[in-house]
């Protein structure tokens, strides 16, 4: 399939063995987004930023959903029988850059609430979803996305790209970051 030497893209061609593996591993977790990933050849930006594009519908990409903070649209790549991705139409990178707070715990629940919204209506049949998202450096996309998956994951290999990888960070459950970011109560002592 000439698949593009993505070890090299960003110059990067650095001998630390630990380094490299770990490019290793990025690699064979996002491997079926090597496509999206060259379209978006400038470093991240706002302005260069091919989900930033969708949420402004400058793309033929069709919205499965779209209000005043969140647009969703299937994923390039399906690893499930429904597989959507919400985003946030601000251009927020990460989940690094989510922070415990009332703003970030509201847009991350809103994201999840209409994921899921969308998934019991139009996978109706299936009983086990998963909702999360990809933690640096396995995040394929420099624009935080939301993964909503209505499972079996299709073909089942495709389960390992959404597993949390414990101490490497991996995938994190919605849920779980709705923990990290949901506001500690003034009157808790
Ligand atoms: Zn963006
Ligand atoms: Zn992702």
């Amino acid at each position: 399939m000439g698949q593009a030497d993505n070890v090299q893209r960003n110059g990067k061609s650095t001998k630390n063995p630990s380094f490299y593996w770990l490019k290793n591993v990025r690699e064979v977790l996002e491997r079926p987004r090597a496509k999206l990933a060259e379209m978006m050849r400038a470093p991240s930006s706002a302005s260069s930023c091919i989900f930033c594009q969708i949420a402004r519908s400058s793309t033929s990409t069709v919205l499965l959903h779209s209000d005043e903070k969140v647009v969703v649209f299937q994923d390039i790549n399906p690893s499930a029988f429904r597989h959507y991705l919400v985003i946030p139409i601000e251009h927020i990178p990460t989940v690094r850059n989510l922070q415990r707070r009332d703003e970030d715990f509201a847009l991350v629940s809103h994201m999840l609430d209409v994921g899921q919204t969308l998934l019991r209506k139009d996978a109706p049949n299936s009983k086990h979803f998963r909702f999360g998202f990809h933690q640096p450096p396995f995040n394929s996309v420099d624009h935080l996305h939301l993964h909503c998956l209505a499972l079996p994951f299709i073909p089942s290999w495709k389960s390992i790209k959404y597993l949390s990888l414990g101490p490497l960070g991996g995938f994190i459950k919605a849920e779980k970051l709705l923990e990290k970011l949901k506001p500690l109560s003034p009157l808790t002592s």
